[in-house]
């Protein structure tokens, strides 16, 4: 490892590919191929971290760690509220290169997604802000209590690929807001957007060491991190068979994790809906090319009107223009990576080998080639199917029907997932009834993705362990501490 910064040009904007640590550009001896989906080519040859740089990541952040505690939420406040300024500053920046890296839609993400990013570490900074210790009595001994928020110390936070910037500062915003210091480890396949993250903190001042950014491939400098005895919270979003590796790993230094995984979530559409509207939001779910972890991929309809509605959505599917994620008008663009494709295809191939009827899509769309993959649609998928159970984190829905509210909740649950459900009926009894009845973190009704920072977000069974967003980010984040004080004892 080496004090010296390495360069891409990515699309015009200068990224470094090293490390960050203790307020520097590290550079490894070995480096990683980072390719764009949207062509293919080669964009960068990323630093390859493993042990040693993480071991000096973590070193730096604990070393760093007492000082930005005892700043406490006031003191942290104004260097978070520049980062956010610059995250703000730099929003088209990042979206080139997040689009050039990941191949998700532009202008999705110049106009929403990058700036959530800068919410995200400006919402959490406030909020910590405003947190008010909860005090409480205990009469029958008297005694009051009060509780404590402590920031735990070094924070592992591993992000995925499909959106990268936005995740992370999702978690290094309320992480750093509490009064940790982070080690990122951004994903391999769009290392490029958390790189830029380094520099804005460099530029906002914040601390050396405080946030240390170790790029490297999951299985090398991510299993270095969860491994390490002096990290004191693991977050990781991710795929559930990551997540067992790492449950294993952090449970011999018992760390704490929070676990956002995937899900197979169901979009239910009742006869009494607004039938426009569900349709509108059942293409939806192709959005990022399917690589959206709270994606409605079970789309199950009510039997009275599922012919006209897979009419609908055969001809909706046929319409989506899909191509260049950097063009405003595309709606889908590419897959992530040659080795993704391969797995999507594989769900696919074994999907028509088992029986499930392919009625849309179902290849490399042939008018663009690379890693254009077709939104694609199924029928006759049985319950007990890979298709019906597994996330293919691609543009794969399944269309299949119920007879009433009873077949639709008992088909909407049968996964091991429980992440989000998404309902569209105008009955608001029925709506409040089936949202009651789903084993899901997140419901949506008439809506997708309505997200607010306040809220708890995270998913039931093979989804997750643990809820990311207000409080519950500080839950995890924090060492609770209840102080009993004994009533008159004091002069
Ligand atoms: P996906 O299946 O979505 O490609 P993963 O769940 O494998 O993603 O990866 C999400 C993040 O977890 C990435 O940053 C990746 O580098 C990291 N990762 C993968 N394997 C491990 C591991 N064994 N330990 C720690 N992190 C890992």
């Amino acid at each position: 490892m080496t004090l010296s910064s390495n360069f891409a040009d990515v699309a015009g904007v200068r990224v470094s590919t090293d490390h960050y640590i203790n307020g520097q550009r590290m550079a490894s001896p070995t480096r990683f191929t980072d390719i764009s989906p949207i062509t293919g080519n080669v964009i960068a040859e990323v630093s390859r971290g493993g042990a040693a740089e993480v071991n000096a990541a973590v070193a730096a952040a604990k070393a760093a760690f007492p000082a930005w505690a005892a700043l406490g939420p006031h003191g942290r406040l104004p260097y978070l509220e520049k980062l956010a300024h610059i995250i703000e500053d730099r929003v088209p920046d990042l979206a080139t290169v997040e689009t050039t890296d990941n191949g998700s839609l532009h202008e999705a993400s110049r106009l929403r997604v990058m700036k959530r990013g800068g919410h995200n570490i400006h919402w959490f900074a406030e909020y910590a802000v405003s947190l008010k210790a909860p005090e409480f009595a205990t009469p029958h001994r008297q005694a009051y209590n009060r509780v404590s928020y402590n920031p735990a110390g070094v924070t592992a936070l591993i992000t995925p690929w499909n959106a990268p910037f936005m995740l992370s500062t999702w978690k290094v915003g309320p992480a750093l807001a509490a009064g940790n210091t982070v080690v990122l480890k951004p994903p391999e396949w769009a290392p490029l957007t958390c790189s830029l993250l380094a520099d804005f903190a460099h530029e906002a001042g914040i601390p050396a060491g405080v946030l240390n950014v170790v790029q490297g491939i999951g299985e090398e400098a991510g299993d270095a991190l969860v491994k390490h005895p002096d990290v004191a919270r693991i977050s990781f979003t991710g795929s559930p068979e990551t997540a067992r590796i790492i449950g294993r790993n952090a449970a011999a230094n018992l760390t704490p994790v929070s676990f956002e995984l995937g899900g197979k979530s169901p979009l239910l559409v009742f006869d009494d809906a607004d039938l426009d509207l569900a349709l509108f939001n059942m293409l939806d779910q192709y959005d990022n090319c399917g690589q959206v972890c709270l994606a409605g991929t079970r789309i199950l309809v009510q039997e009275s009107i599922a012919d006209e509605m897979l009419k609908r959505m055969i001809a909706g599917a046929a319409k989506l223009r899909q191509g260049n994620p950097m063009q405003a008008e595309t709606q889908v663009g590419p897959l992530i990576h040659p080795e993704h494709l391969q797995r999507v295809q594989g769900f696919v191939e074994r999907a028509q080998q088992d029986g499930a009827t392919l009625v849309y899509g179902g290849q490399v769309n042939p008018a663009l080639g690379g890693l254009y993959y077709e939104p694609t649609l199924f029928t006759n998928v049985r319950e007990d199917a890979e298709l019906w159970q597994r996330e293919v984190f691609g543009p794969v829905l399944i269309f299949d029907t119920f007879k009433d509210e009873a077949e639709a909740i008992r088909k909407a649950n049968a996964t091991d997932y429980g992440l989000a459900a998404i309902i569209f009926s105008q009955d608001e009894a029925r709506a409040n009834r089936v949202a009651a009845q789903m084993n899901a973190g997140l419901v949506w009704v008439n809506c997708f993705y309505v997200r607010d920072l306040a809220q708890p977000f995270g998913g039931n069974k093979s989804s997750g362990i643990g809820r990311e967003g207000g409080i519950w980010s500080f839950d995890f984040y924090c060492d609770l501490k209840n102080v009993a004080h004994k009533v008159g004892t004091f002069k």
